[in-house]
């Protein structure tokens, strides 16, 4: 398979072999073209797999078909991790005008609140900061497992209420939990389920 043939647009295909990225990891392979046709997806991969990509490559691409219909909101369990997702959205999305912001716990309350009001397109957050954000189409929970294990639920629950129903929810972990079922049954709507 080719970053092509999964359905991504030109300048994403580029980006990847520029990024050195020659051929889709199996995780990619199976859950891009899937979340490019809408539906949610539960992803089990470990780290190392290519599994951000196989949810930032789509995320971009409908992002660049239209940049005002798409906000993605992607929880992670700690703030390496957030600013790890960051860099990889960044480098992904350097050829369109990407706008990503960070909101993590340590960050003062004013430049968070000046970061949100340039409307990123992508928000990479951990739970605990989150909670008044609205979120248009993708809601991913990264390391899901963990995000459930550090006791986020509460959390979590507040971030869902807020949320439309109408939201695309990308779930990739590297286990599945007693705790993942659950929030699997509560948050997605018929997901793909994608084991490496
Ligand atoms: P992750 O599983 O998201 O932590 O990704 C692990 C690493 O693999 C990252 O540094 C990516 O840049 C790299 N990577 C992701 N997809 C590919 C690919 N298709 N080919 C080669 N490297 C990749």
């Amino acid at each position: 398979t080719t970053f092509k043939e999964l359905g991504l647009a030109e300048w994403a295909v580029q980006t990847c072999k520029e990024l050195g990225m020659r051929r889709p990891t199996p995780v990619q392979a199976h859950c891009i073209p899937k979340i490019l046709a809408g539906r949610d997806v539960l992803g089990l991969a470990q780290t190392g797999s290519g599994k951000t990509a196989a949810f930032a490559l789509p995320i971009l691409h409908r992002l660049a078909e239209d940049p005002f219909g798409v906000f993605a909101l992607v929880v992670t369990p700690t703030r390496e991790l957030a600013y790890q997702l960051a860099e990889q959205f960044r480098a992904l999305g350097s050829c369109i005008y990407l706008k990503c912001s960070v909101i993590v716990g340590g960050m003062d309350m004013l430049s968070q609140t000046k970061s949100l009001m340039a409307r990123p397109h992508v928000v990479i957050a951990t739970p605990g900061r989150i909670k008044d954000m609205q979120v248009e189409a993708f809601l991913v929970l990264d390391e899901a497992d963990r995000v459930l294990d550090v006791g986020f639920e509460e959390e979590l629950k507040v971030v869902f209420q807020c949320l439309p129903k109408n939201r695309q929810t990308l779930l990739f972990s590297a286990t599945m939990t007693g705790n993942l079922q659950t929030l699997l049954e509560v948050s997605t709507n018929k997901a793909y389920f994608y084991e490496a």
